[in-house]
């Protein structure tokens, strides 16, 4: 079967009723680039920039973050990369990074909210990063969004930067997305204002399933309890498609369920058109998409998702589909 998938690395995403998707894979060190070229991935729809961090004994200092943020652009070879800024924090420990004990780590001090107390460390990252991406073009989002404002913020720093970057004669991104990850159920009943305010979306879901069910990721004895593709979490999911294609704004799902091939098919149905997922899942999601017809099963999903009364469950529905087509 590897054999199989390795086969598939040059063929268009393309479902059997013309539909084109953009398969992205997830990254946060050196050595996972090659995987590009190996898995066939369109780019990296998600960078996890904490990695660096993580793996260090102590902090990366500026240069080494711009040089390392040089490496992973010169090595993508032109094929865009989402960076996205530092999400310490929650299940996230950088050992020399020491907050304050939290009883709820998951719902405290972490990610953009960090983030935003310590500018210092944003600004550094964000410098990094734009020199880094001097005559190309730049990717970035922050993970963790509750609010708009919080954005605002953000994009304030970011114009600093470049205004300093620009004084100092330093080349700059040729082209600059920004964006939010949607991890944060609040976010949900601002997804106009969030759509305006940002060029592109990308859903968290590992950490926005988590929230809206209340089940913690990393606690094994909940985590498995509720599933994804249950039709409250698939409703969540559809509605934010609906919020971003109103607005015109790019969405794409960079969490773990886009890289298993049933659950990729449903959220193809709910209407994605683009997914990261671990360079691995790219041949076996790439296998399913090419023989998958989309509008039918968009028209099946709706139907379930719209029928309060209907007790059969998302996944047998999904199966079932899988199975006859
Ligand atoms: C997520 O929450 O779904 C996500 C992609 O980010 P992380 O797993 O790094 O929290
Ligand atoms: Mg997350």
């Amino acid at each position: 079967r590897q054999e199989q998938f390795r086969a598939l690395r040059a063929i268009e995403p393309v479902t059997k009723d013309g539909q084109r998707i953009s398969l992205m894979m997830n990254a946060g060190l050196l050595v996972d680039l090659p995987q590009l070229s190996e898995s066939g991935a369109e780019g990296i729809g998600l960078f996890r920039t904490e990695l660096q961090f993580m793996i260090a004994s102590t902090m990366p200092k500026a240069d080494e973050q711009e040089q390392f943020y040089r490496n992973v652009i010169k090595q993508a070879a032109g094929r865009v990369v989402t960076f996205r800024t530092l999400d310490i924090g929650g299940d996230k420990v950088v050992p020399y990074f020491r907050g304050h004990e939290e009883e709820n780590p998951a719902l405290g001090w972490r990610a953009i909210r960090l983030s935003l107390d310590r500018p210092g460390l944003l600004r550094t990252q964000l410098r990094a990063l734009l020199k880094a991406s001097a005559d190309t073009e730049l990717k970035l989002m922050v993970p963790m969004v509750t609010e708009v404002s919080e954005l605002r913020m953000v994009r304030e720093l970011l114009q600093k930067e470049v205004q300093h970057l620009s004084r100092f004669g330093h080349g700059l991104p040729r082209k600059l997305q920004f964006g939010a990850m949607l991890e944060v159920p609040a976010l949900l009943w601002q997804l106009d204002e969030l759509m305006e305010a940002v060029d592109f979306v990308s859903v968290g879901s590992n950490d926005l399933f988590q929230f809206s069910m209340a089940v913690d990721r990393g606690n094994a004895r909940v985590s498995d309890r509720f599933d994804p593709l249950g039709k409250p979490f698939l409703r969540i999911l559809r509605d934010i498609v609906r919020g971003a294609d109103r607005n015109k704004t790019p969405v794409t799902l960079c969490g773990e369920l886009a890289g298993k091939p049933l659950s990729a098919m449903a959220l193809l149905g709910i209407g994605f058109r683009a997914i990261s997922m671990s360079p691995a899942s790219i041949g076996p999601v790439k296998a399913m998409l090419l023989g998958l017809d989309v509008e039918a099963l968009a028209k099946v999903m709706d139907e379930v998702l719209d029928d309060h009364r209907s007790t059969v469950t998302m996944r047998e529905v999904l199966a079932r589909f899988a199975e006859s087509h």
